[in-house]
């Protein structure tokens, strides 16, 4: 398989350290908000990884941690915690609003049907860890104290910069205007391991260690976790873009200093899901989450559906059309697929042909929109339905669109129901597809008089009945 690598900007083979295994590490959510789809967008394309891993016969732990400590409003050591200002803002502790967005997250992630990690590690779980390898780091002369504070000596370094996108400037980017820098730190890059003088007062989670009461950086829970699990040699690291400076800089900073050797070699990053109007904010414009796309009638998988159809090294624009073309494309799918009848023997050679694309496709870098192009060769291909199905049955191991399920369903529910109604259900598709919207809600409001409720959803046209 080649994958693109940030590390050396190249796309290269993937070779784990240990032949047939795979040691991965993904950047949890901070859990003080709802996930947006921009964060999930991360989550799915990393899900898609690991299933491809798995697919490709590797045997793969993945780890993940939950920010729940040390996550400051910038990356770059400055401003409010954003579990602290989570728990202001809805006036619980922290430890309540971890719990709450750490459910919350799990949640979306089933909706998208994105697998849970082997390993999921709260920070505030491993705080021993944090201070043993922080002791360590002191003792090879890579971290000193200033002011209260542990910070990591990035002069100490042969080279800090690792992805070369990154220069001294940007660190700038992470300094929100107006926050003071700190006198305390001996080079610019240098950053905290572990604080004692919080700029906030009342910081809620603290914990004793050998340089006082205090709490841990944000950068050394995701070098410790990913050892503490995975052992000196990670071999694949994922996150979004923006976690590539500093968090990921740093964490390759603290950990290589920490083992004395290369940590890990390949680098995943995907790239944002913007809005037509830019970044996707958690505080501005519309708060876009899983439960308000579900409000406006989109089954999570819709959205999906339409991460996959794009490249994940690129960034990608949010928009309801968009969503709405996926919405229908998928319903085509979804019809072609429950069209299929499980009969005929598999042809194996047909079968193998029509994997051939699917594999070469997600090989390259994972290109999942082409992986998707998979699924319609199978359709229109010249073999029997069973090859087809038992084809598509494989590929949903991988991209986990739903397909299969929602074709099941709706052969089933189309059994069971109500002559009379799917046929004024056919009659209002045919005339909304003519454009004949006031024949359209003429039908429903017929069929309202008499106490049924047409639903609009990915798979079709459903009904309720007083
Ligand atoms: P956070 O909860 O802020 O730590 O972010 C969780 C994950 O979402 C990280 O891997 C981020 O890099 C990623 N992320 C943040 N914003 C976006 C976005 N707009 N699009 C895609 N991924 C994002
Ligand atoms: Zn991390």
């Amino acid at each position: 398989m080649l994958i693109y690598n940030s590390l050396t900007r190249k796309r290269e083979e993937f070779k784990p350290h240990e032949e047939g295994t795979v040691k991965m590490y993904t950047c949890g959510p901070t859990v003080y908000h709802f996930a947006h789809i921009g964060n999930l967008r991360s989550y799915l394309m990393e899900d898609v990884l690991e299933r491809y891993l798995r697919y490709s016969g590797y045997a793969v732990t993945r780890v993940m941690n939950i920010t729940d400590v040390g996550h400051l409003t910038s990356d770059a050591d400055e401003g409010e915690d954003k579990m602290l200002k989570g728990a202001k803002r809805e006036k619980k502790t922290v430890m309540e609003i971890a719990k709450f967005y750490t459910d919350a997250f799990f949640a979306d992630c089933a909706k998208l049907n994105i697998n849970t990690p082997d390993i999921v590690q709260p920070a505030t779980g491993c705080i021993d860890d944090f201070i043993r390898v922080i002791e360590g780091l002191i003792e090879k002369g890579y971290a000193y104290i200033a002011g209260g504070n542990v910070y990591f000596d990035t002069s100490k370094l042969d080279k800090y910069y690792v992805f070369n996108d990154f220069r001294e400037e940007d660190l700038e980017v992470g300094v929100r205007e107006g926050v003071e820098g700190d006198e305390n730190k001996k080079n610019k890059a240098d950053f905290v391991l572990w604080f004692t003088r919080s700029k906030f007062d009342d910081q809620e989670l603290k914990w004793d260690s050998p340089w006082g009461v205090g709490y841990p950086g944000w950068h050394i829970e995701c070098s410790c976790i990913s050892m503490k699990y995975l052992g000196e040699y990670l071999d694949i690291h994922c996150g979004g873009i923006d976690n590539a400076f500093p968090h990921h800089t740093n964490e390759i900073a603290q950990s290589e200093a920490y083992v004395g050797h290369e940590w890990c070699p390949y680098w995943f990053h995907v790239h944002h899901l913007n809005t037509t109007s830019g970044k996707m904010s958690k505080s501005t414009g519309e708060f876009l989450t899983v439960s308000l796309l579900e409000e406006k009638g989109y089954d999570p998988l819709i959205y999906r559906f339409f991460c996959m159809q794009s490249h994940y090294r690129k960034s990608l624009v949010f928009s309801y059309e968009g969503l709405d073309n996926a919405r229908v494309a998928y319903g085509k799918l979804v019809n072609r697929i429950a069209a299929l009848k499980n009969e005929g023997e598999i042809d194996e050679a047909a079968a193998a042909e029509l994997r051939a694309k699917f594999k070469s496709a997600l090989d390259n870098d994972l290109n999942t929109s082409l992986a998707v192009t998979a699924y319609y060769d199978v359709l229109k291909a010249q073999t029997n339905d069973k090859t087809k199905l038992s084809v598509l049955e494989e590929f949903e191991t991988v991209l986990a669109l739903g397909l299969l399920d929602a074709a099941k369903k709706q052969s089933e529910e189309k059994v069971e129901g109500d002559p009379y109604i799917l046929d004024m259900i056919a009659q209002r598709a045919a005339a909304k597809k003519a454009k004949n919207y006031a024949e359209a809600d003429r039908i429903r409001n017929e069929l309202a008089a008499q106490g049924i409720t047409l639903i609009d959803t990915p798979q079709g046209t459903k009904y309720t009945k007083e």
